[in-house]
């Protein structure tokens, strides 16, 4: 068996050291390029949310290599998620590709099919052999968004433009070739004292980042935004991660722990109820900005985005019941680099302008 599964910013980290630490032989997709996009664009269809191009694209790629065997989440709720799965398997199949794919459905109080889902998986596996790559892997997502963390801290305030990106993308690097608990502990101590070390300044402005987790989490699609608006002498704090996605969304639900995110009731009188997807924890999470006094929120959302959409509609009242001002990007393949780029200069030269205004006291201007 010849596993691969879709890039999702650097959930291959983690996924590949579970994988092989259990005793599977992986083909990772080559990292997501215009070619990915062009391909699964080519043959998903023309209305489908981005990540399921770009996954479409990895899938093909990774079948080019090779792969035999395909993993992808499953989902519940109102958004299109819950039969990604299905729509992928159909269009591999009527291109005439050869290959098993296993969808994990999360429990939702059944445990039955994931159950037989995780058996066709680790066949003939050692039990000592998952069981060890649970924990490297689960070791891997939380060192990959502490450092990551870190970086969106240091980014703004580097010396040398471009330092951290280069740090951050050979912590990486190693991290990825980690097999020590120990080694990965050693990496995450390190990283942080090299990343801060070569921080200085304050920046210029606070942005929190909120919107749909793939391309709030993958740098290709969302064209490298955070790096973008570091460089620009933006802190950007973005309110998703992985392990935080993996502990409130699979771990918890499957032993039936789940807890309330308390947050989410910041949402209430703009939105009360889950609209699928992140929909509910952007609107949420834009409050939350502005109560904590961030200059500005960027939402991100795929083009076609079900909950992103309810929740861009409700983002200008939000706005300005709230006095924070938001910039909404719709992201599908056709999304243009300068157009992207001059948008977030703007935004962070009116965010610049306010903070004039304010500290003259003159109010802040409205964002209409
Ligand atoms: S949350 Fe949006 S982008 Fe993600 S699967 Fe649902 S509709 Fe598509």
């Amino acid at each position: 068996m010849k596993v691969t599964f879709p890039h999702m910013g650097s959930l291959a980290i983690p996924m590949k050291a579970l994988l092989e630490e259990a005793g599977l032989e992986v083909v990772l997709p080559p990292p997501t390029s215009k070619r990915t996009l062009t391909l699964g664009s080519r043959h998903a269809p023309e209305f489908a949310c981005l990540p399921l191009k770009i996954n479409l694209g990895n899938y093909l790629e990774a079948l080019e290599l090779g792969a035999d065997t395909i993993i992808m989440a499953g989902g519940v709720g109102p958004c299109r998620f819950g039969y990604y799965g299905q729509v992928q398997r159909e269009i591999l199949r009527s291109l005439g590709k050869d290959c098993d794919f296993l969808i994990f459905e999360p429990p939702a109080g059944d445990f039955k099919g994931l159950a037989s889902t995780c058996r066709r998986l680790f066949a003939g596996c050692r039990p000592a052999g998952i069981l060890r790559g649970a924990k490297i892997a689960w070791a891997k997502a939380r060192a990959v968004d502490k450092l990551w963390q870190v970086s969106l801290w240091a980014r703004p305030r580097e010396v040398e433009r471009g330092r951290t990106s280069k740090i951050i993308r050979k912590l990486y690097h190693k991290l990825d070739q980690a097999c020590e608990m120990k080694r990965i502990r050693r990496i995450v101590r390190e990283g942080i004292e090299e990343l801060k070390s070569q921080a200085k300044g304050e920046p210029k402005a606070h942005i929190a980042l909120v919107g749909e987790i793939y391309v709030v989490l993958d740098p290709f699609s969302n064209q490298y935004i955070e790096e973008r608006l570091g460089e620009m002498g933006v802190e950007v704090s973005r309110t998703i991660y992985l392990s935080q996605w993996i502990v409130h969304h699979l771990v918890l639900p499957t032993f039936r722990l789940h807890r309330p995110n308390r947050s989410l009731g910041l949402a209430s009188g703009y939105l009360n109820y889950a609209v699928g997807g992140h929909g509910l924890e952007t609107v949420a999470n834009t409050v939350l900005a502005a109560r904590r006094r961030f200059d500005g929120v960027v939402q991100l959302a795929p083009f076609t985005c079900m909950p992103e959409i309810v929740a861009a509609s409700i983002l200008p009242r939000v706005s300005k019941g709230e006095g924070i001002s938001v910039l909404t990007l719709f992201l599908d393949e056709h999304t243009g680099e300068a157009g992207l780029v001059t948008r977030l200069e703007a935004f962070v030269d009116m965010l610049l302008r306010q903070q004039r205004q304010r500290r003259q006291g003159h109010g802040i201007l409205s964002w209409a």
